[in-house]
């Protein structure tokens, strides 16, 4: 038996600065080192003829020494070297830079295999310190070599070397973690040749095999996980069941609108997960302004109505604000007490509130971060719902449900997952989508600019406001490094904009300012004692201003299309035509595309699925944002094919067996332990 666990330091090659070394490289145990993939490889495998080198490659080729050494001093401390090679096509000149150790190590008559940049004049070919090795004595060149993530004081040779060695100790005795008719199935190499292939190469297509069935693995344990983690939630019947139905019509019939068809058939899934004593579990998506919060609202009378407390948990405080406005607004007719728990109310107040919830005389309370403090007792949390759920991490979640017994749980999100993630992301929670807006939104018209169009889209704002509407201008976060390249910063911005709209009122809102200051600025905008708000993206998610038409983002390159979108819906809420202008500075392609996409979609699913095809999901979703592992070698968004091939065969392995008891998933279920052991899948 291999012991996997064994220290890096008894590896051969591995002495004690090493050890330091390789630690600091997050390598502590033969599997650690076994499993640290090259970043990228080197081809050196094919060797060109003189005649076919081109200028400006790197390339391999063989060829002969027909000259001794020369050494050229050229001043003090500086030494060039030089010699003359040919093959049957042509000659080259070879210059090294004080490396006086050339002078003996060529050989004239002998044949060498070189390696190096090649610099092609007209009539010569030089080629610059190129590494060489003599053929038939050849390690490094003449074939594929794995190139790995380094640190300072270790050498792409020296940790070669080292996983060479440990590969050697394994001697293809690999543990195979997925079972044959798997493997058989989806035609995967066995893991022997995975391991070997991954590191070292003959071919690219055997590299190809090799990354394919890894990248498999690492899906399939993650999936296999978390179908597990769904199966066993699914099995517990000890939550609530909330059965009286009573007053729900009333209600309805109390909103100034009557609910899309979307917003009903989420409603009755809550409803029906609600009424179950299987403890709810529940994400709704829905686009920005798709009416999320009159279907939570639901949720929480009926939670109410049958003796519980509901609680509600959103990322800001201005938008806590306002969701307490309206929902107390809406359910106070019914005798229900909504209460706002936030920083910001004075101390007095908050004793008065933490007494009153602890004793049940408050039914529903709304707030921010403030909500998971310990000192907040409720009587008896039957609901829990947390807002812009992408704004927290899922242990906030976990901290507020835990004030409860087991209450049901509803996640909140305008951030459209695409489907192909919305398992992985969220393995543990079924999801609703309100995939239609209310009747009588406008569409707001987008327009992606240069800077040369700046005068005219001031132009624009000045107009629209003269006309008695409102403007928001976001600017992106710069950090003063950054400040070089044109950018910006927020309070550059307002100096400058207060300037160009002197006859209106300007005013400046970002995320380092005082809650209470941020709350004022904006009631204000709100109540349209301000014309024009020049921000960051504390705006993103925030304050319903009908008034406002205008949604101008600057640096829109800056920007995820997810959030570009986000922001654009903070306009068009009212009933006047409104705009969404992105000001952009960028020739690359794919800032056109995304700024193109922008133009025509209006659709939050579609655009997050480009966004993620363009940008990658480590950039789209902010790193482990979402708790998602990361992978070695899998990659969320290329390797979707290999996804969906995953999420089939993970189903049908525990419909075979459960438990993973049988010998053949026995290596899968100690990864995924060892998954949930691990500190990743803990922040979770
Ligand atoms: P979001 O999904 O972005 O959280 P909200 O719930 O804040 O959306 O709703 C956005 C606006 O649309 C609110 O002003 C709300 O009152 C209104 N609204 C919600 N549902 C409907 C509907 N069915 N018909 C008309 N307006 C609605
Ligand atoms: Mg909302």
């Amino acid at each position: 038996m291999i012991d996997f666990d064994k220290d890096i330091r008894y590896i051969k090659g591995v002495g004690p600065t090493r050890v330091a070394l390789l630690n600091r490289l997050g390598i502590y145990t033969l599997e650690d080192i076994l499993t640290y993939f090259p970043r990228d490889y080197e081809d050196r495998g094919k060797y060109k003829l003189i005649s076919e080198l081109e200028n400006e490659e790197t390339a391999a080729f063989k060829a002969v020494v027909t000259s001794r050494v020369t050494e050229t001093r050229v001043k003090r401390g500086m030494a060039i070297y030089k010699v003359v090679a040919r093959d049957e096509t042509g000659t080259v000149v070879i210059t090294w830079f004080n490396q006086s150790y050339i002078k003996s190590a060529l050989t004239v008559g002998k044949e060498y295999i070189f390696y190096g940049k090649v610099k092609k004049g007209i009539g010569k070919v030089d080629v610059q310190s190129p590494i060489f090795e003599e053929v038939g004595k050849s390690k490094n060149v003449g074939k594929i070599i794995p190139l790995y993530p380094l640190t300072n004081g270790i050498t792409q040779n020296v940790i070669r070397g080292i996983i060479e060695n440990a590969m050697k100790e394994v001697d293809g005795k690999f543990i195979e973690s997925i079972p044959g008719w798997i493997l058989q199935k989806y035609k995967l190499c066995d893991i022997n040749f995975a391991m070997k292939n991954i590191h070292f190469p003959n071919k690219f297509e055997d590299f190809e095999r090799a990354r394919k069935r890894i990248a498999f693995e690492e899906l399939l344990t993650l999936q296999v996980a978390l179908l597990q983690m769904k199966n066993s939630v699914k099995v517990e019947n000890n939550g609530i069941s909330f059965e009286i139905n009573e007053h729900i019509e009333d209600l309805l019939e109390s909103l100034p609108y009557k609910l899309t068809n979307a917003q009903l058939r989420v409603w009755k899934e809550i409803d029906s997960d609600m009424q179950s004593e299987k403890p709810m579990n529940r994400l709704v998506q829905g686009d920005v302004g798709s009416g999320k919060t009159a279907v939570a609202m639901l949720a929480m009378f009926k939670a109410v109505r049958n003796g519980y407390q509901a609680s509600m948990m959103a990322p800001t405080s201005i938008l806590a604000k306002q969701h307490y406005l309206n929902i107390s607004k809406t359910l106070a007719p019914f005798g229900i007490r909504c209460e706002l728990f936030t920083s910001e109310i004075t101390k007095k107040k908050k004793e008065m509130l933490i007494e009153d919830l602890k004793n049940g005389k408050i039914d529903i309370a709304i707030g921010t971060h403030a909500l998971i403090e310990d000192n907040i007792e409720f009587r008896n949390l039957g609901l829990v719902i947390t807002d812009e759920q992408h704004r927290f991490g899922v242990r906030q979640r976990g901290l507020l449900s835990s004030k409860g017994t087991r209450p049901d749980v509803l996640v909140m999100t305008a951030t459209p997952i695409p489907r192909t993630l919305a398992f992985i992301l969220y393995g543990d929670l079924d999801i609703s989508i309100i995939d239609e807006l209310p009747p009588g939104r406008q569409k707001i018209d987008t327009f992606a600019v240069r800077r040369n169009m700046e005068e005219r889209v001031n132009n624009f704002i000045i107009k629209e406001m003269k006309s008695g509407r409102q403007a928001y201008i976001v600017c992106p976060l710069v950090e003063e490094s950054e400040n070089m390249d044109g950018l910006k910063s927020v309070t550059e911005q307002f100096e400058y904009y207060k300037n160009i709209f002197k006859d209106f009122k300007v005013e400046i809102l970002h995320g380092k300012m005082k809650p209470k200051e941020k709350d004022e600025i904006m009631a204000r905008y709100k109540a349209h004692e301000i014309d024009v708000l020049i921000s960051t993206t504390v705006i993103e998610v925030g304050v319903d201003v009908p008034n406002a038409t205008i949604m101008v983002v600057e640096n829109a390159e800056r920007f995820g299309l997810a959030q570009l979108h986000q922001l654009r819906g903070r306009v068009g809420r009212g009933s006047f035509k409104s705009y969404c202008i992105l000001k952009y500075d960028s020739n690359s392609d794919v800032v056109k595309q995304r700024m193109e996409i922008m133009q025509k979609s209006n659709d939050g699913f579609v655009i997050s699925e480009k966004d993620l095809e363009l940008r990658g999901p480590g950039e789209f979703f902010g790193t482990r944002q979402h708790g998602v592992p990361e992978f070695k070698v899998a990659n969320l968004f290329t390797d979707i094919p290999i996804l969906k091939q995953v999420q089939v065969v993970a189903k049908e392995l525990l419909e075979k067996d459960e438990n993973l008891l049988l010998e053949e998933n026995l290596p899968i279920k100690q990864k995924i332990e060892k998954l949930f052991n691990s500190e990743e899948f803990n922040t979770i």
